[in-house]
């Protein structure tokens, strides 16, 4: 099938290029982009014009921010187009429900991807969790934003969500293998003072799950989920990677696939099957988050 990458930054280069590159599924036949350009490849610098250049061009993956995504991805749809979504999937809750109505009525695919959910031990651990009884858990996702995002600026504007942005990793992992879910009860957020999203969060959950996001980690990163159950202790760790059971690294119940790889086999699958996949339950908890969050005033931060 041929695809078109909207938004060519630094995940479309790092990831989504080599993935589509490498699959069998997918021809990259466009790229819009006021600035990126993939070699070989035809550019636009707006997507209008794409769609009315390829009427071939059947999927529109969008890299973009989360705040400009809502209407490219419009614009793709109405123009009879299957979309996928990088996370998080919108800058609101609203305008991605907009979306999947939009591509029901069309009988469209809406992709909203998670790409920590492809991470090589995460079905392992749900699936050694499915029929447990969970007693408490810990995430701990601390990381350097400046090595992460050297200069993005976007990610401290309204919609750029701040430390939710790795943070809601965390949350698609959560959501994905917990056999039951949580909510929110109370959230710590801090704020650097000249910014206007977090640096850093704490969140409370039903069952004793506590969430820690810090933005400021130099030196070693952390990426761990830690669940205590009526069997023991479970971890996931190195972002959804390493799956321990009771302190012991499990062996031979990993994928094999890379996290995007696996993303575009499965948009492969769900455009054949017209079918969407559109969870937002890792949203609602980052949305929760700035509801009913106390804020904090810290220091100001610059890249
Ligand atoms: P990025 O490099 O800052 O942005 C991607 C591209 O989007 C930019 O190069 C820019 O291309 C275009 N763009 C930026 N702001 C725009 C605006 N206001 N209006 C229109 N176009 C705009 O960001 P990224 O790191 O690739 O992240 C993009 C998405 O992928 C985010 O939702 C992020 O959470 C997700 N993601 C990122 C990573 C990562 O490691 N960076 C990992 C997983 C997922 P032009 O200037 O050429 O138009």
């Amino acid at each position: 099938m041929k695809l078109a990458l909207v938004g060519i930054g630094k995940i479309a280069l790092d990831q989504h290029v080599p993935a589509i590159s490498a699959s069998p599924d997918w021809e990259l036949a466009a790229t819009v982009s006021r600035h990126g350009t993939v070699e070989g490849v035809p550019a636009y610098t707006r997507i209008e014009e794409m769609l009315s250049s390829h009427p071939e061009i059947e999927v529109v993956s969008l890299c973009l921010p989360p705040v400009p995504r809502f209407l490219a991805a419009r614009a793709a749809l109405e123009a009879g187009r299957h979309v996928m979504l990088e996370k998080p999937p919108g800058a609101t809750l609203a305008e991605v429900h907009a979306l999947e109505a939009m591509a029901a009525a069309r009988g469209l695919t809406l992709f909203a991807t998670w790409h920590s959910r492809m991470a090589h031990a995460v079905a392992a651990a749900k699936s050694w969790l499915a029929d447990r009884k969970v007693h408490s858990g810990r995430i701990i996702w601390r990381e350097d934003v400046r090595k992460w995002h050297p200069g993005q600026e976007w990610v401290f504007e309204p919609g750029g969500m701040g430390v939710f942005d790795p943070g809601i990793n965390a949350l698609s992992i959560l959501t994905e293998i917990l056999p039951a879910p949580v909510h929110l009860t109370a959230a710590e957020l801090e704020f650097p003072a000249n910014r206007q999203a977090p640096i850093a969060a704490r969140l409370s959950f039903t069952g004793s799950i506590e969430a820690d996001f810090d933005w400021r980690q130099e030196g070693p990163q952390t990426w761990d989920i830690e669940i205590d159950t009526d069997a023991g202790a479970m971890a996931l760790r190195l972002g959804g990677n390493v799956l321990e059971i009771g302190g012991t690294k499990a062996e031979g119940a990993e994928s094999i696939m890379e996290e995007y790889p696996a993303l575009y086999a499965r948009m492969a699958g769900l455009v054949r099957q017209g079918a969407s996949d559109v969870d937002l339950a890792p949203m609602v908890h980052v949305a929760d988050a700035f509801l009913l969050g106390r804020r904090t005033a810290v220091e100001d931060f610059e890249f």
